[in-house]
């Protein structure tokens, strides 16, 4: 019988000097508005306490200098490190460099991982993952425009990407193309290691969102949109076997939503405790707002909603690392649109808690909004994993061939008069 909701008590440790280390040290500087430089310098003394204490680049095995931490670990891990953007930064597991990095550990040649993954790794260069373009539903890349024509022994590269994550400030872009066009829908594709500075390769620029509505280019947060034309590349820049594209790409994005769902449930967290805490201060019609039925439902049901994406998510994280990534894709799919709903839902009954306070850029709350909503779409918008949780449900259950509701009361009624007819029978003949 092992059924256990405990943290490890040497695992807890670590987890509370990250804690900490994320409080007192990373917090502070989302209230500064400081350069790339100004980051990549105040980053280094605590990347090298992080790398002192061994936790740096924890998803990678330590073949790759990494911690080889499980999907659990890195999971409450990743709890604490997503209450800041900056975070991960300090940790080496900022995506989408970390999610690269387990493509290249994944899927890379000894020369490509000589190349890319340990300068990565180091912190030395940046990347990006180029699969989604503007002209074609990203939520079903089997549809992928994006060209890639052998020529030689190499390819020839032709498409427009966007949304490409760190694009404008990368070194190396992961290109999702098709290469095999006539191939089964999920062989057509392969995916390519493309050299930021490749003739051919043009930055049209960081596309403004929700997020970072105002215009510029080359920062740390930015989805560049990506013009490939003509870019000629050797038959070094595939990685992986052709045609495996979208196998790769899986592999990297379920452990990469476990992530997700506890960066959420880390913003939520700190939503929520603004909404605790201001209810406690804000007083309006007789009573401060703590005392008011409908903000109390507010904590109760964030609470619950939050403990139930956390054991949720937990439990696909056990899953994975216990059974692997295909028996856990059900419950990780169920955690991609039911985290980003509880991200939603607490950020914004803490929002209406501070009123206009809450809508101001003097607290955090409207930028969590702002983030908050892409959740619903990217990795996979809600309605396809609602879509493909409810198919693999359904394929369970099968049609009664006669129409009738397997719980049809009367038809029951009939069958069990019929099976207990002697019972029926010696009860009338006792009358
Ligand atoms: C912050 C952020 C970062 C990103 N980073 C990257 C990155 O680094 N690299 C990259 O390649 N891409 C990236 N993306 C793009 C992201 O992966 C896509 O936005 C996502 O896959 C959805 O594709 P789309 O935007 O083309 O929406 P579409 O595919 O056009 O979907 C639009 C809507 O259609 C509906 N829909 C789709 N399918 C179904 C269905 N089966 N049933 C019912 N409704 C459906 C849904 O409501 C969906 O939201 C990022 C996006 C964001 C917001």
């Amino acid at each position: 019988m092992a059924w256990d909701f405990s943290t490890d008590p040497a695992f807890q440790v670590e987890l509370d000097w990250m804690s900490d280390l994320v409080r007192e040290e990373i917090w502070p500087l989302e209230t500064l508005d400081l350069s790339m430089e100004q980051v990549g310098e105040v980053m280094k003394p605590l990347q090298e306490r992080v790398k002192e204490r061994g936790l740096w680049a924890a998803h990678l095995p330590p073949e790759h200098g990494g911690q080889g931490f499980g999907q659990l670990k890195l999971g409450l891990m990743h709890e604490i490190l997503g209450t800041s953007p900056y975070a991960p930064f300090a940790f080496g597991s900022n995506a989408p460099d970390s999610g690269n990095a387990e493509i290249l550990a994944l899927a890379g040649s000894d020369e490509q991982k000589d190349r890319w993954l340990e300068p990565l790794l180091a912190g030395q260069i940046r990347s990006a993952f180029s699969m989604t373009e503007p002209a074609t539903a990203g939520s079903d890349p089997t549809l992928l425009e994006t060209s890639a024509r052998e020529d030689g022994d190499g390819w020839v590269l032709n498409g427009r990407k966007w949304f490409t994550t760190h694009g404008s400030i990368a070194d190396f872009l992961i290109v999702m193309a098709v290469s095999d066009p006539d191939a089964h829908k999920y062989q057509r594709a392969s995916m390519f290691i493309v050299p930021a500075d490749t003739p051919g390769v043009t930055m049209v620029r960081d596309v403004p969102t929700m997020e970072h509505p105002e215009e510029r280019f080359g920062f740390f947060g930015g989805h560049t949109e990506i013009l490939y034309e003509d870019v000629r590349i050797g038959p070094e820049a595939l990685l992986g076997p052709r045609g495996a594209g979208f196998l790769i790409a899986q592999q990297r994005l379920y452990p990469g939503r476990i992530h997700h769902c506890m960066r959420w449930l880390g913003v939520a967290r700190r939503a929520f405790d603004m909404l605790c805490e201001r209810s406690l201060t804000r007083f309006a019609h007789g009573s401060l707002l703590s005392e008011k039925e409908t903000v109390q439902n507010w904590v109760a049901d964030s609470a619950a909603q939050m403990q139930a994406a956390r054991l949720m998510t937990l439990h696909a994280a056990w899953k994975m690392d216990d059974q692997g990534v295909a028996a856990a894709r059900q419950d990780i799919s169920l955690i991609k649109f039911f985290g980003a709903t509880v991200l939603h839902d607490v950020i914004d009954r803490a929002l209406q808690v501070h009123g206009s306070l809450g809508y101001s850029t003097d607290l955090p709350l409207e930028a969590m909004y702002r983030y908050a909503r892409a959740a619903r779409f990217y990795d996979g918008p809600d309605e396809v994993h609602r879509a493909s949780v409810a198919g693999r449900i359904l394929r369970g259950f099968e049609a009664p061939a006669d129409g009738v509701p397997t719980e049809h009361i009367p038809t029951r009624r009939a069958a069990a008069q019929e099976k207990f007819a002697w019972l029926l029978e010696a009860a009338t003949a006792n009358d």
